[in-house]
């Protein structure tokens, strides 16, 4: 019984030193949580044949899928700015199934046990960040944001000893494919210049076959990672989205979301937002997420010198060029983006400081930001007196105004709003409560939550949008390693 899976696993015949056959460590006492059925179908994949305890044994890796060959990924990573390396030390990679429209999709575990990189950790993950993972991933897709996807959570039936102790938990991740810049690193690392152009090509083939004729492949592909990555940030911007550990092993180069340790959405616009407990520069905070992604992408480059040009000093110079337009491309890019969610039409010379304006004034009164682009949609939002105020009043009047340019009409301004400025987000207070009583095996409120993110931009959540945002500061988030 194969229950549609089509494994054609492509990496695990990369040369031996991209990665390290092993295999899931089997759990306990494995019970599935939640299964994913949108995502099942999206892979065709059919488990309707399968018992709950069957499900369990699946997804924990107590019984392997037919067709599947478990491999670690080697990779390396500037964590924090400082360079290690690393691998999956408590992650598998079941192999590649491929979909009936035959798109190529990573099967993952995490949490699955040790592997040969699991330096001094216990290859082990915790429930509770596994589901939450679940939550915030599937939140990002269903909020048009490219990101790695998750199809199941089981509990391992085992501890996790990490401050406390805690339920273990596997969480199956899907992705077009877990390449990182650490991956290219990892090889770069190594100074085997025929396995970086094995792991080029292999990008290529899977990722970009547009530049595969190219005559400078390495510099065009840091071209259109350049580009991947603009877009993924300025639609982390949008939504509010704070990372929050943009380490270059968490980077793809396929240009998904990967990696939801501490993440989280913030509530009241500050651009110096940071929840992760461990980042006490505020390193990975709102605002500095654009040029950190920069800084991975110089990375980045920094791999493919040898292959750009023979003359060491004239790849450096080319790819620095590419580099160094980033700012201009990111900003471009990101006033289209804000005037897309204030519903403005063509450009104006005066569209930067209205939107400046805005954001200034959301700061100094400590307006929530997504509630505030759905007041301007006329929704009913919570404390909505703070509009009130003469300064916004004043700014709305201006917004109005430029508003009436290049025959836009209420229908139009509000229809373009409402694709870009989600009513709601995964609020942190309501993915706690989620997760406290998911690990009280009451799983209704994840699954009503879960149920209300599918649907970020229809206005049918009244309640939940009117549920009171509350105070970024009061809230932090941990690795969840
Ligand atoms: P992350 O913080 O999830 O991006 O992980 C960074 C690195 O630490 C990766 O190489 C992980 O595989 C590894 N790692 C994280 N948690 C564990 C663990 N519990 N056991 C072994 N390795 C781990
Ligand atoms: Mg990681």
């Amino acid at each position: 019984m194969t229950n549609g899976w089509r494994f054609d696993n492509t990496y695990s015949k990369l040369p031996a030193s991209f990665l390290s056959n092993t295999s899931p460590t089997p759990v306990k006492h494995p019970e599935l949580v939640i299964l994913n059925d949108n995502l099942v179908e999206e892979l065709s994949l059919n488990f309707s044949k399968l018992s709950k305890e069957d499900l369990s044994k699946l997804f924990s890796g107590n019984l392997l899928p037919e067709g599947s060959k478990a491999i670690a990924q080697a990779y390396a990573g500037h964590q924090f700015g400082h360079f290690a390396m690393l691998g999956d030390g408590r992650a598998v990679l079941m192999g590649e199934h491929i979909s009936k429209n035959n798109e190529r999709f990573d099967i993952q575990f995490k949490g699955s046990g040790k592997t040969p990189f699991s330096r001094n950790g216990d290859g082990r993950a915790a429930l509770g960040p596994m589901l939450r993972e679940y939550i915030i991933s599937e939140a990002m897709h269903a909020l048009n944001i490219p990101t790695t996807r998750s199809l199941a959570v089981v509990k391992t039936g085992e501890d996790v000893v990490r401050e406390n102790i805690l339920k273990g938990g596997i969480l199956t991740r899907v992705a077009s494919s877990h390449l990182r810049v650490g991956t290219f690193q990892y090889i770069a690392a190594r100074q085997n210049k025929n396995d970086l152009q094995t792991l080029i090509n292999y990008t290529i083939e899977r990722h970009y076959p547009n530049i595969k004729e190219s005559k400078n492949q390495a510099l065009d592909l840091i071209k259109v990672l350049m580009q991947k990555q603009i877009d993924l940030v300025i639609n982390w911007m949008r939504v509010g989205f704070i990372h929050g550990v943009m380490n270059t092993d968490n980077m793809t180069i396929s240009g998904e979301t990967i990696d939801y340790g501490p993440c989280a959405f913030m509530d009241i616009y500050d651009p110096e937002t940071v929840f992760s407990s461990i980042d006490q520069q505020g390193r990975y905070s709102y605002s500095n997420q654009p040029s950190i992604t920069k800084w991975n992408l110089a990375r980045f480059a920094e791999c493919l010198i040898t292959l750009i040009d023979e003359d060491k000093d004239k790849a450096i110079e080319r790819a620095t060029e590419i580099i160094n337009s980033f700012e201009k491309n990111y900003e471009l890019k990101w006033l289209n983006m804000m005037r897309d969610k204030l519903g403005l039409y063509g450009e104006d010379p005066k569209d930067q400081v209205l939107i400046l304006d805005l954001l200034a004034w959301m700061h100094k009164n400590k307006a929530d930001y997504t509630n505030t682009f759905c007041y301007l949609m006329n929704e009913k939002v919570p404390q909505d007196k703070i509009y009130k105020d003469e300064r916004f009043t004043f700014w709305e009047k201006k917004w109005k105004e430029r508003l009436k340019l290049n025959n836009n009409s209420e229908e139009k301004y509000l229809k373009l709003m409402h694709k870009v400025n989600p009513l709601v987000i995964p609020r942190n207070y309501k993915v706690e409560e989620a997760l406290q009583a998911a690990n009280k095996d009451d799983l209704i409120p994840i699954k009503d939550l879960l149920k209300v993110l599918q649907n970020p931009y229809d206005s049918n959540v009244a309640e939940y949008i009117n549920s009171a945002p509350r105070d970024n500061k009061k809230y932090k988030t941990f690795c969840g390693t």
